[in-house]
């Protein structure tokens, strides 16, 4: 797999050590965002601030996190998806809204963004980044409110897509989550703190407990250790993002209100059901199939085994100067188990094919180790269309299945066998109701329009879904 996550955030109120939390919440959500880290505190009458690009460990050191004084804070691991790798977009971003300073840290993707940008630079509005995030700030400063309530409420009216926020005043934190309920965002509380995370992996290391999901459409505001609620926004279809739960969360995380650890055996479970193979043993492509590869192995009686080792410690700023070393990329995170896998026939189970070109890699290693016959299983659909609610998708010229037929991606891979799961099998694996699923990037069907010139391009000729 090699699509982007999005981004990660983390909140805190009611803490000495906000700061401190806020750091160990975005270190279990580092896998959301690699590019850059920031946190936000607020001591009840002003800000600190710490933003920086690297991984969250690189970013932040024991006195400057000492520095981030205050019982508030929010934080935010980022992966571009719009707006450029500068440090002027490393959220959160905090600006005077009214005369009062406020923080915002955004997962997502505005799909109307750019439309609104240009009609506001032409009214005189000035950006100090160059993300989507910053429009939304701006519709709030153009709101005719006075609560910073009602003025999300106002900024939520002109938006669409996909944006889980955390707002930041001096004495609360505020979490708002898109109507169509794209990304995860929930909330819990250890004590008299609160706690809000992408994903619960962020409050188990904090040891708060959860509470529950903030709901698509829904406000949720913590001040002075309460909290309140209100609908911002009327119901919409619901668009649960499903790559959550093939790839982008933690195993060890709900998300959604499901364990990801458990939907994923029930995706492999499924694929073995839709595509058996005769073979000796499964393996996965760790460590984000592990847990399908199980449920493969569990329902097909095929015994499952650690034929690739994945290196955790590849140097995300490792640069490979020659074209030589660049193909061994794929050989410095993965190396086969050889006398495990030395004429044998296997299932290879991973969790989506984008482009192919590191699949192909690595069913070569698996050949070179020895392998009888590679029997691929993927535990998605082919992805045919790229995504625009805040993950970083190729065009669809780049992604193979857009451009080649099963048998054809099977005959790239040169591999015995090739099988994904169906749509069908994959909603139904999720324990949840189908119809709350998005899964527009196996099928074309976008829940929410758009319509920016690039997102066009993306498509090709699929423009007839731009409006
Ligand atoms: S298009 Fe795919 S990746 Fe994007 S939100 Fe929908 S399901 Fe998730």
């Amino acid at each position: 797999m090699s699509l982007k996550h999005e981004c990660g955030l983390f909140g805190v109120l009611g803490s000495p050590d906000a700061s401190g939390l806020a750091y160990l919440g975005l270190y279990s959500l580092q896998h959301r965002g690699q590019e850059s880290s920031g946190i936000v505190t607020s001591d009840g009458e002003c800000f600190h601030a710490h933003k920086a690009l690297g991984l969250v460990n690189e970013c932040f050191e024991d006195e400057i996190l000492a520095r981030l004084e205050g019982s508030l804070a929010i934080g935010h691991n980022r992966y571009s998806t719009t707006g450029s790798t500068r440090t002027s977009n490393i959220q959160p971003l905090v600006v005077d809204l009214k005369g009062k300073p406020l923080a915002i840290a955004h997962n997502g993707n505005l799909v109307n963004a750019r439309e609104l940008r240009v009609v506001m630079e032409k009214e005189g509005s000035i950006f100090q980044s160059t993300m989507d995030s910053e429009v939304f700030v701006h519709l709030m400063a153009k709101s005719k409110k006075d609560t910073v309530r009602a003025m999300i409420e106002s900024a939520a009216d002109g938006v669409r897509g996909a944006y889980c926020l955390l707002l930041m005043t001096v004495d609360s934190i505020i979490a708002v989550r898109d109507p169509n309920g794209f990304r995860p965002l929930c909330y819990g509380r250890k004590g008299d703190s609160i706690y809000f995370s992408s994903e619960t992996c962020g409050l188990d290391v904090v040891d708060a407990k959860y509470e529950r999901e903030i709901e698509p459409g829904e406000m949720v505001i913590a001040r002075g250790g309460e909290i309140a609620s209100e609908r911002f926004a009327p119901p919409a279809k619901l668009s649960l993002c499903v790559f959550e739960l093939i790839y982008f969360s933690r195993p060890d995380s709900l998300v959604f209100g499901v364990s990801v650890d458990e939907v994923r055996k029930a995706f492999g479970r499924r694929l073995a059901a839709e595509q058996p193979a005769d073979a000796d043993l499964v393996i996965s492509v760790p460590d984000s199939s592990n847990a399908a590869a199980l449920g493969y192995s569990m329902e097909s009686g095929i015994p499952l085994e650690h034929g690739l080792i994945r290196n955790h410690y590849v140097g995300r700023t490792f640069i490979y100067p020659t074209r030589e070393l660049r193909d061994h990329r794929v050989r410095i995170k993965y190396n086969p188990v050889r006398e495990l896998l030395k004429d044998k026939r296997v299932v290879v189970v991973d969790d989506s094919i984008v482009r192919g070109t590191t699949s192909k890699k690595l069913m070569r290693m698996l050949r070179s180790a020895g392998v009888k016959e590679i029997h691929v299983r993927i535990s998605s659909p082919p992805i045919r269309y790229p995504c625009f609610y805040g993950i970083d998708t190729p065009t669809r010229g780049e992604l193979i299945a857009a451009n080649c037929s099963i048998e054809e991606i099977r005959q790239y891979l040169e591999v015995d066998s090739l099988g994904y799961l169906s749509v069908e099998g994959l909603l139904e694996s999720t324990g949840l109701p189908p119809d709350d699923f998005c899964v527009a990037c196996f099928t074309g069907d976008y829940p929410v329009r758009f319509t920016s010139e690039p997102r066009k391009l993306a498509l090709e000729q699929f423009d007839d879904w731009c409006v």
